[in-house]
């Protein structure tokens, strides 16, 4: 089917919006000018899909957020085109498809696995005599715009937050009001189903624009003094798992953002990218070098195997990991204060690897995405860019007493405890009578936890040294 006019293809990966859009709205400026006609594609990347952190809530998640851009386009009159396969196959056939293909627009991202498909679709492009344009937009400041005055990335967030504070910010650019419809002939493709398993959040850019206007108008204020409180259902936006598939877009949000505290919390987005994208083989090891070769337990003996379970099943006997693994479990969410919690027990206290945990929130979080799970993982750990000092060991009791002193958030998750007194809510073994369903024993003595890794650490830490003076 040969295309008499010029062809842009938009090919959105995680970034599933039209408005603050760049490679969407350069594609339609340059079609606007050479009378061209602009094609938005999905394609649902087979490689990534059967990863096994794809589980079944976050195909869903991202397919009826594909579902809601196709209704977005059709609203303005054209359509989004959507295939299934390896992506530079189906990138190449639609190229033939269309005939007449000038440019592809594409907004970057940068793991190591984007970076080499991008590197791939743009030489198959070539091929076709067809230009691939990259244009930022999944961040406020792309991953090494920001550096030292000698030219070299940060190391420590503070830093970086003082730069990127100083630099210029990207124009937004604007939502198309109207466009072109496809050529008659394109084979639109279907939007497969997956059944969640839970209840999704709602799905689509206007869905995720209400709520950051909602946030901004209701939440912001109070931000600063609410996040850490767990037992407040609105004390954060609760828009990662739009940010993370780009529905919304995190310039955007920090465009309107009025308070110092909200607009610190949304450069880390932009930080962990920055960190992963100079350092792409601390995806899967310490950040830190001092850190190489850490004796963790790999969860696969019987007795850390056993740990691990309890862990992931909500069954520690600790109320505030057990109520946060439940939450993320029935939820696919998790809040901030209670996943360094919850992540500090899995790797402190049970000396579990990081990386086991990272893995597991990683599948089961909506907003789960590697930049931000490893930086923050590594972060808990003490073993990443800027992290928090080994000896630094959350108690899950005192946590609890300080972030949700009344019980609210432990009763919301673990029902069984709801007529127990605040008093000894974060100590069940304090109760005369076991509640039904929640009986357990606590899967280690927090002491006992607590002095195991940092003798663990401290040893280890001391004799990497030693070594390294040796050398
Ligand atoms: C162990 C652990 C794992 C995490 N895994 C992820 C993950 O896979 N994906 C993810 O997006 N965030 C992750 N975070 C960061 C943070 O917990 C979530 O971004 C935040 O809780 C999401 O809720 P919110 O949208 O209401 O955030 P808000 O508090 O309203 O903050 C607004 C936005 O700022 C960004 N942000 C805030 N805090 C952080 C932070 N500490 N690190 C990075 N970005 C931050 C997020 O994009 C967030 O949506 C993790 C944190 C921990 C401790």
């Amino acid at each position: 089917m040969a295309q008499a006019k010029p062809v842009h293809i938009v090919w959105h990966r995680a970034e599933l919006r039209t408005h603050d859009h760049p490679a969407l709205y350069h594609a339609l400026e340059l079609a606007r000018k050479n009378g061209g006609i602009v094609v938005p594609v999905v394609i649902i990347d087979e490689a990534i899909f059967s990863r096994p952190d794809l589980t079944p809530r976050r195909q869903a998640h991202f397919l009826e957020n594909v579902r809601a851009l196709r209704e977005k386009y059709r609203s303005l009159g054209a359509n989004l085109v959507v295939r299934r396969g390896d992506v530079v196959k189906e990138l190449e056939k639609l190229v033939r498809e269309l005939g007449h293909v000038e440019a592809v627009h594409a907004v970057s991202t940068y793991t190591p696995y984007a970076k080499e498909r991008d590197e791939k679709a743009r030489k198959m492009l070539e091929t076709h005599k067809v230009e691939f344009h990259a244009h930022g937009g999944q961040y406020t400041h792309e991953p090494g715009e920001v550096l030292t005055n000698e030219g070299k990335r940060y190391g420590v967030f503070g830093a970086y937050r003082k730069k990127w504070a100083t630099l210029d910010k990207p124009d937004l650019v604007g939502a198309p009001e109207k466009m072109a419809p496809l050529p008659g002939k394109i084979k639109l493709g279907d939007i497969p189903r997956v059944e969640p398993g839970i209840a999704l959040p709602e799905a689509g850019e206007d869905a995720a624009l209400g709520r950051l206007e909602w946030f901004l108008k209701n939440g912001e204020k109070t931000y600063e003094k609410t996040r850490d409180e767990p037992g407040r259902e609105d004390s954060t936006s609760r828009l990662s798992y739009y940010f993370n598939i780009g529905v919304l877009s995190p310039r955007l949000a920090f465009h309107h953002a009025n308070t110092e505290k909200w607009r610190a919390e949304l450069t880390w987005w932009d930080f962990y990218a920055d960190v992963l994208d100079r350092a792409p083989e601390s995806a899967t090891q310490e950040f830190r070098p001092n850190w190489l070769g850490f004796p963790w337990r790999d969860g696969k003996d019987k007795a850390s195997k056993a740990d691990l379970e309890r862990w992931k099943n909500a069954e520690t006997g600790y109320p505030l990991v057990d109520a946060g693994m439940r939450e993320l479990n029935q939820t696919g969410f998790m809040q901030n204060r209670v996943r360094m919690v919850c992540a500090s027990f899995l790797c402190k206290h049970l000396l579990i690897d990081w990386r086991i945990g990272e893995e597991i929130f990683r599948g089961l979080l909506l907003c789960g995405d590697r930049n931000q799970n490893v930086g923050n993982w590594q972060w808990v750990a003490g073993c990443g860019v800027d992290p928090s000092p080994y000896f630094r060991i959350f108690n899950p009791t005192s946590q609890g007493k300080k972030f949700d002193p009344k019980g609210d958030y432990v009763r919301r998750w673990i029902p069984e405890l709801k007529d127990v007194d605040k008093k000894i809510i974060y100590e069940p073994w304090k109760m005369r009578d076991k509640p039904k369903g929640y009986d357990f024993e606590p899967v280690i003595g927090l002491e006992e936890g607590r002095d195991r890794f940092a003798e663990t650490a401290r040893k280890f830490l001391k004799e990497k040294k030693e070594t390294e003076k040796d050398e």
